[in-house]
């Protein structure tokens, strides 16, 4: 199932999207009045089979008649993230010189783990900020998220799978001069706009294989970034063990799972983005988000 958070004028709505037909269907009736997408994921196996029997009876709008926002406008927490997650961007983050002054190309040998705060989160067609006189060095990463459905601490690899609700897509905006300036990479990645997120949740029955999608951005219309999923140096399963081993992960938590090479800083000179300049984030069945830098 396709979910997503829009708004028609009025307050967010939570929908199901029938991409083939372009519509979606106001489910805000069929669930406990106010919820949102979070409570729906939290109680999915309650709310999951009510939204599958009883969604496609509702009148249905034009997808493009509506404002989509973010699918978790406001996530509980701020979004967990992986740097260095596929072998390629490691080595062109390495020759950068944004990590670490010896231009150190090794992989790692655990996941890097860091944060983007909430208040990042926009929505998969909303402008993303420049945020002159803060950076100067704007750059794009395209990026697999999972969501989290049911929560729990100390989860292993075999059960990992059991805690995926499902999937969707995240541009880990980064302000490179901020990340190499303050070492530690929560400012570079959390300025207000620079996580726009969506259009979709797709709940994980949908994708059979996540390892099988492609990953892929643009800017501007060219394509920058291509990889398949089963590239990841640490897959969904390790991630999602590593975090839980001390941290309780939540229904609805967010795992963006790291970027392929092509990123902004992997060219000679950098790449970076300006105003006006439009990126395209898309991944196999996730949809495709679009952002003007503005
Ligand atoms: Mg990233």
């Amino acid at each position: 199932m396709k979910l997503v958070t829009f708004t028609d004028g009025g307050a967010a709505r939570v929908g199901v999207v029938d991409d083939d037909a372009g519509e979606v269907r106001d489910v805000g009736d069929l669930l406990p009045p106010g919820a949102g997408l979070l409570e729906v994921i939290e109680d999915w196996a309650v709310l999951g089979p009510l939204l599958a029997a009883r969604s496609a009876a509702l009148p249905a709008l034009p997808l493009d008649s509506v404002r989509l926002l973010a699918p978790i406008p406001v996530p509980r927490r701020d979004v967990f993230c992986v740097g260095k997650n596929y072998r390629e961007h490691v080595a062109e983050f390495g020759r950068s010189g944004y990590d670490q002054p010896d231009r150190s190309e090794a992989l790692p040998e655990h996941p890097v783990v860091f944060a983007k705060a909430t208040t990042a989160v926009t929505g998969p067609f909303d402008d993303v900020l420049a945020h002159p006189g803060v950076t100067a060095e704007l750059d794009y990463e395209a990026e697999l998220a999972v969501i989290i459905g049911t929560g729990g601490r100390g989860i292993s690899r075999d059960a990992a799978f059991d805690h995926v609700w499902g999937y969707t897509i995240v541009d880990d905006v980064t302000a490179r001069d901020l990340q190499r300036k303050h070492k530690q990479w929560l400012l570079g990645k959390s300025l207000d706009t620079h996580c726009p997120m969506g259009p979709y949740a797709v709940s994980a029955d949908e994708v059979p294989d996540v390892t099988a999608l492609q990953v892929q951005s643009r800017v501007n219309g060219e394509l920058r970034q291509s990889a398949p999923v089963k590239d990841l140096i640490f897959d969904i399963p390790e991630l999602i063990a590593t975090i839980s081993a001390g941290i309780t992960l939540l229904p609805g938590d967010v795992i963006a799972t790291g970027t392929p090479a092509g990123v902004g800083i992997g060219f000679d000179p950098p790449r970076f983005l300006a105003t006006g300049d439009v990126v395209a984030v898309s991944i196999t069945g996730l949809g495709a988000q679009r952002n003007r830098i503005t």
